[in-house]
This record gives C-alpha cells, sequence and structure tokens, in this order.
C-alpha cells in the first residue's frame, strides 16, 4: 500500500459528473460510480459509491447498522474536514458482503454538480 498521505486534487475529474462537498466544493466521487442511491447514512439518505477520492479514513469501529453489525471507518474530507460518510471495511452478514470496500456517502454533505438532464425530475 501507498504509505504517502493523501493529497488534496481539485481537478482530477475535469467535466465529469460529480459528487463535491457542499462545504468546499472539492470534488468528492465521479456520479459514474455510484451504486445505489436507496442507502441510509447518519443524517438521512446515502449513496453507495464504489470509489472516493479527496477523503481521508477515521477510526475503524463496529457500528450497528440497520443491516447488521459493520465495520466501518467515518471519512472526511480533505478539504475541510468535515464527515462526508464512511467505509465499509467488513460486513459481518454474508448477504451484506457487496458492501465491504464501497463508500456510503451522505447525501446531505454533498452537491450534485454538472448535472445529469435525466435528473432534473429528482428534488435535489
Ligand atoms: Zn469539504
Amino acid at each position: 500500500m501507498d504509505s504517502k498521505p493523501p493529497q488534496l486534487s481539485a481537478n482530477i475529474f475535469h467535466d465529469r459528473p460529480t459528487f463535491s462537498c457542499i462545504h468546499c466544493c472539492v470534488p468528492i466521487a465521479l456520479q459514474d460510480e455510484l451504486i445505489s442511491k436507496s442507502f441510509t447514512g447518519r443524517e438521512g439518505r446515502g449513496f453507495l459509491m464504489n470509489s472516493a477520492v479527496n477523503v481521508k479514513m477515521g477510526k475503524k469501529e463496529d457500528r450497528p447498522l440497520m443491516t447488521g453489525v459493520h465495520t466501518v471507518a467515518d471519512v472526511f474530507c480533505l478539504g475541510c474536514t468535515n464527515r462526508v460518510g464512511w467505509y465499509y471495511h467488513k460486513a459481518a452478514d454474508s448477504s451484506q458482503k457487496y458492501k465491504e470496500g464501497k463508500y456510503l456517502l451522505e447525501r446531505e454533505r454533498l452537491v450534485k454538480e454538472n448535472a445529469w438532464k435525466l435528473d432534473e425530475s429528482e428534488e435535489y
């Protein structure tokens, strides 16, 4: 593994649609990496994402979630250090294993940039 501290990179996605931090507008994830919008975060709805950037991980902990106990680590925006969601290290239940290595990002902490035309009917 790479031991360098994560670097903030503001322009890595160029003009591709992204979810960005609501506080500092740093890009957090590509909209293409979205797996599901029907997840629940701590503060409301959440997005399950294949990958995220410009985030740093907090401490690993076992957390009881709606779908059972998961080993997760909170993830924080590199730009402003606000928490934006968590990372799934491990799921206890085998039916939840697909989440391992994925990110749950809080919808309330993100803004959608370069919105898809097809999404205009959605509420955000
Ligand atoms: Zn931020």
